[in-house]
């Protein structure tokens, strides 16, 4: 047990859930614990003490080697449709070490690549250096875009390898999360315990993430209706940025409506919607114009598991759970023409405005045009001389979208004042980060902060980050990896 608390305040109510949720954890401590990255900011926020956590104790506790009074040390159980199968997962190589409380709020802390749980399976419970650092920069880069995630708090090496194709640096990742329920925690819960310890989640998730639910007619019903509208409003966000999550199974869809699990994300450059990053995804189920129609297949296997909680008469709890779910659609489009909106300084509403967007959107995919570039050009009222912005079709629609804001009571200069404040200028463009991680594999971190930095900032660009806004020369296709 430590002696420095380093400002933590654990209290585990997931402990007082019944013991099937959960499996205690005894680590193997990592030989050589050294911090590769803190993250001060988030640190603070949290209300640490930050000096504290460069000290030896606290990079022993992102370890996994000690951990500081009132820890949990558990792994959670949970299931999941995979690619569409369904398996018994749970957390095979990661600790949540406890619930971290900040005043009213609570945060789950978690370490990634700890080492081997009950739910490991085949695996070695381990994660190497570039994937932990990948996370680090597109979690904090999408915080900065306003896209709620889970945030990355420290990266320490282990000094173990960990053997994948080759040796690589073991690297462990602290995660902090609204929490970690999923909609797999569910699935689990309805196929492997039953409708008392649904129930008993229900309950539990209801108090943590939505408790003015706890007074509704069937509060099941009304929470199952805020997953569902946080979900559609985060996969619109999605969209509106063009992040392709790459691995949307329902173990990695959160109740919180947090973005989860930084694998095989990526970033698109040139606009094609059917772009799909991850080397194993060779249906392209999760292609970037299938997240969110996927979002609510994931949603109904969440109505599915609560179905005995929205009637006690099954026909009955079927018609309501089609019912909800039905709704998914108009919630995601409602958030997603709100947000191009925005994207395009439309403040009005008019009937064509979707069409007028959908447009654009053609457009930009027949000529391959850079998506971030494209909307950021858009609101500097700057011209790229390229294939996209020199074409007839986007002259004629550029036309029509003057006539648009010409409608409008707005300022020009307001209207592209609130353009850029949505619409980035700064992503972490998967060239980016691939230099940052060669690099940071080498120990050389300069770019990995340098890169950070200005994605801190995307939609304000300091003069020594305007590279950063740069397409890259040829946009290769990209290969991203899971669980590596
Ligand atoms: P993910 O693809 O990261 O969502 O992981 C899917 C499942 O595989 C989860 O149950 C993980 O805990 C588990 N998993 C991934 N990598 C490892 C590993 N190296 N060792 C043990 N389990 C793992
Ligand atoms: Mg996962």
């Amino acid at each position: 047990m430590m002696k420095k608390q380093m400002g933590w305040q654990f209290d585990n109510s997931y402990l007082t859930l019944s013991p099937t949720f959960y499996k205690k954890v005894t680590l193997n401590e990592v030989p050589e614990p050294k911090l590769i990255a803190l993250n001060y900011l988030l640190a603070d926020e949290l209300g640490l003490d930050t000096e504290a956590l460069y000290e030896e104790e606290a990079i022993h506790m992102f370890a996994g080697n000690a951990f500081p009074e009132g820890a949990a040390q558990i792994a959670q159980a949970y299931a999941g449709h995979q690619f569409g199968h369904f398996n018994m997962l749970g957390d095979g190589r990661a600790l949540l070490v406890g619930e971290h409380v900040i005043g009213e709020e609570r945060v789950d802390i978690q370490l990634k690549g700890a080492g081997r749980t009950p739910f490991s399976r085949g695996g070695d419970g381990r994660a190497s250096l570039a994937p932990m650092l990948r996370e680090l920069i597109i979690s904090e880069a999408m915080h900065a875009l306003g896209i709620p995630t889970t945030r990355s708090l420290a990266v320490v090496t282990t000094g173990d390898a960990v053997y994948r194709e080759t040796a690589l640096e073991g690297a462990i990742l602290t995660r902090v999360a609204a929490s970690h329920l999923r909609v797999g925690t569910f699935q689990y819960a309805a196929a492997f315990a039953g409708v008392e310890e649904v129930r008993e989640l229900a309950d539990y998730a209801i108090s943590r993430h939505y408790p003015h639910v706890a007074t509704a007619d069937n509060p099941y019903i009304a929470f199952f209706e805020e997953v569902m509208e946080r979900q559609a409003e985060l996969i619109a966000k999605w969209q509106l940025v063009g992040f392709v999550h790459g691995v949307m199974n329902t173990d990695n869809m959160t109740i919180s409506g947090e973005t989860i699990d930084y694998g095989p994300c990526a970033f698109i450059n040139a606009y094609d919607p059917d772009s799909v990053f991850s080397s194993i995804d060779h249906e392209g189920r999760y292609r970037y114009s299938n997240q969110p129609f996927i979002g609510g297949w994931n949603l109904a296997r969440l109505a599915e598991s609560l179905l005995p909680l929205f009637a006690e008469d099954e026909d009955e709890a079927i018609t309501i759970a089609k019912q909800l779910i039905g709704r998914y659609e108009d919630y995601y489009e409602a958030y997603w023409i709100s947000g191009m909106r925005e994207k395009l300084g439309l403040i009005s509403d008019e009937p064509d405005d979707l069409a007028l967007a959908e447009r654009l959107l053609t457009i930009m995919a027949q000529y391959k045009a850079d998506f971030t570039q494209t909307f950021r050009a858009l609101s500097e009222n700057v011209r790229p001389v390229n294939a996209f912005f020199t074409s007839e079709e986007f002259r004629v629609w550029e036309q029509q979208w003057h006539a648009r804001l010409a409608r409008q009571e707005t300022m020009l200069d307001d209207m592209q004042a609130m353009m850029q404040s949505v619409n980035p200028a700064v992503i972490p463009r998967n060239h980016l980060v691939e230099e940052a991680l060669t690099a940071a594999q080498q120990h050389d971190f300069t770019k990995l902060e340098e890169l950070m930095a200005a994605c801190a900032n995307p939609y304000d660009v300091l003069p020594e980050h305007m590279h950063y806004t740069e397409p890259p020369a040829d946009d290769e296709p990209y290969v991203t990896y899971c669980g590596t």
